[in-house]
């Protein structure tokens, strides 16, 4: 196959991140990235780097909303706004989408058929979907004739049990769609990618970066995951509840609807609680960054300690989960951004799971960018690992824009 430059565009609540590879016989080469964050703020950032992460644009500008920060992003591409930064002519586009709904399974090309039957399901995930649907509309119109592909993150969770699909509801609202899908599968997909020939039978990842979630794979397929229905789910994170008894969110929106009149704006309000002020913000009252809590724990900031002591001890909760489900654990992978650089978080996860087969080195698991952090000896190998989820966008992408190929040629 020549050269293909792909466009990956990845959506958050409030931001816009874009990279372009140049993808060809194996080799995915970054030619640029760059990110329009702060949507909905009158001083934003944009910034791009080039393939050596040098930066060739960097600014503060109002992006009031969504529409604001995907224009630069355009401007961006096309060239002319930013004469320092070169695209070449896009070949196809990958989008990031968390979930595609009960209907939308397999990653694909994008139709606007297609973005209609996934915006049926925005009430699943308010804050994530209805940016990404509005990315993929203004990338059909803007960029025709270039293929769209959605890349979903519940793609890499569709082989998880029934079991654990299934949520204990009545089966009026099962049928609606409301189910676990889970979160982070383009970065569980790209650890098992980096893994192989040699993907170990029974695999624990642990996601932990501002949003966290772990999952239990099982020959390289998921089989359980933390998140559910949508990343509020699961594992404490940096701003949200994760699992929780149902009645303290009972609670607190009757709480909200004492002032509040409308169910939407009571909801709207719950879930800006439930997602937005919980977890390590909410129980520190101070920040949901692991560096800013690991300094205040050094000044001896008692709700900082209780907000971290509670996410590590949950974490390790799910470990011992999945090693039942699994039936024991070969090697447990830590990836995100607290997962890769909070030595701290590590060792207090692995503290005490002797047990379970799962021996950390202490020395190895100081050393920054150390792959392997487990003792000699230690049943289950435990593994510092990056996720790649922006060319596990682009491998999908080449691997749909073959098959559309090999489909036309028949
Ligand atoms: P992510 O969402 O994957 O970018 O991860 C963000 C989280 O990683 C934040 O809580 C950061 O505080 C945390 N993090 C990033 N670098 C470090 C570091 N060197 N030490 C501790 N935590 C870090």
């Amino acid at each position: 196959m020549h050269s293909l430059p792909v466009l990956v565009l990845n959506s958050g609540s409030s931001s816009i991140k874009f990279a372009v590879y140049e993808a060809g016989d194996g080799a995915r080469t970054q030619l640029l990235e760059g990110t329009a964050d702060g949507i909905g703020t009158d001083q934003g950032q944009f910034w791009i780097k080039d393939a050596v992460g040098k930066k060739l644009t960097d600014e503060t500008p109002a992006l009031p909303t969504r529409a604001e920060a995907f224009a630069l992003v355009e401007q961006a591409l096309r060239g002319g706004a930013f004469p320092a930064v070169e695209v070449p002519e896009l070949g196809a586009i990958g989008h990031r989408m968390v979930s595609g709904g009960p209907t939308v399974v397999e990653n694909q090309r994008i139709t606007p058929e297609l973005i209609d039957e996934m915006e049926k399901y925005t009430a699943f995930a308010p804050l994530h979907t209805p940016i990404a649907i509005y990315i993929m509309r203004e990338a059909l119109r803007l960029f025709p004739g270039v293929p769209n592909f959605v890349c979903l993150d519940s793609y890499f969770h569709r082989t998880i049990a029934p079991m654990a699909a299934r949520m204990p509801i009545p089966e009026e609202y099962a049928a609606m769609g409301v189910r676990r899908y889970g979160a982070h599968g383009l970065s569980y997909e790209s650890i098992v990618h980096q893994l192989q020939p040699r993907v170990p039978e029974r695999l624990i990842v642990a996601h932990l970066g501002n949003g966290a979630s772990i999952s239990a794979i099982w020959r390289g397929a998921s089989v359980d995951t933390s998140m559910g229905l949508t990343p509020t789910g699961g594992l404490i994170s940096g701003t949200r509840t994760g699992d929780i008894d149902p009645g303290v969110l009972l609670f607190i929106l009757r709480k909200i609807g004492e002032q509040k009149t409308g169910t939407a704006e009571a909801a709207n309000e719950l879930e800006r609680v439930a997602a937005k002020r919980a977890g390590l913000l909410g129980v520190s009252g101070l920040s949901n960054d692991m560096r800013d809590l690991r300094q205040a724990i050094k000044a001896g900031d008692k709700e900082a300690r209780l907000a971290v002591d509670q996410f590590t001890w949950t974490v390790k909760k799910w470990i011992g989960a999945f090693v039942a489900e699994l039936g024991g654990v070969d090697m447990l992978v830590f990836t995100g951004g607290i997962g890769e650089n909070d030595i701290d978080s590590r060792a207090e996860i692995c503290a005490g799971l002797d047990a379970l087969g799962i021996v950390l080195d202490a020395e190895r698991n100081k050393v920054r960018g150390a792959a392997v952090i487990s003792a000699e000896g230690s049943p289950a190998e435990v593994r510092v690992i990056p996720p790649a989820e922006e060319l596990m966008i682009v491998n999908h992408v080449v691997r749909l824009m073959g098959s559309e190929a090999v489909g036309s040629r028949q």
